[in-house]
C-alpha cells in the first residue's frame, strides 16, 4: 500500500513539473491533468495526494480570489495575480533574495516561506500585447 501510495504521488509530482504545467494549476485542473494521463488514480486520492505533497513541502498552495492554486516551484520568488483574468506569474529577481536576508537579520527571524503576492493588471489585460 505504501509503495502505491509513493508511486501515485511521484505521478503527480511529475505531471506537475512539467513545463506547460507550471502555471499554478487549481486542485479541478490537477485532477484533470492526473486522469487523463493516468486513470487508476482516483478523485480522492489526488486530493490527498495534493495534500501530502503540500506537508512535505513541494507543492505550496497560493490562496487566491478563486481558491488555491498549486505551485511546484521551489527557489524564492513571489507572484502576480491579474485581477482581470486571474492568471498567475512567476516574480524573481535577485534582490527578493537579498530583501528576505535583510528582513531575516533586521527582526532576527529565519523565513522558510515567502509568499508575496501582488495583484493588479497583466501585460495583455493591459492591451499591450
Ligand atoms: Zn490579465
Ligand atoms: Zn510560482
Amino acid at each position: 500500500m505504501e509503495t502505491r501510495n509513493t508511486k501515485q504521488k511521484e505521478t503527480i509530482k511529475v505531471i506537475l513539473s512539467r513545463p506547460e504545467n507550471r502555471l499554478h494549476p487549481t486542485i479541478n485542473e490537477i485532477i484533470k491533468m492526473v486522469e487523463k494521463e493516468d486513470n487508476s488514480i482516483g478523485q480522492a486520492t489526488i486530493y490527498r495526494q495534493v495534500n501530502r505533497l503540500v506537508k512535505d513541502n513541494i507543492l505550496k498552495r497560493i490562496p487566491t480570489k478563486e481558491g488555491f492554486r498549486y505551485d511546484i516551484t521551489s527557489f524564492l520568488h513571489g507572484h502576480f495575480v491579474c485581477q482581470k483574468c486571474g492568471r498567475i506569474i512567476d516574480l524573481y529577481d535577485k534582490n527578493y533574495q537579498v530583501l528576505i536576508t535583510e528582513l531575516e537579520n533586521k527582526y532576527s527571524i529565519k523565513i522558510h516561506e515567502s509568499n508575496l503576492i501582488n495583484e493588479g493588471i497583466c501585460e495583455e489585460c493591459n492591451g499591450k500585447v
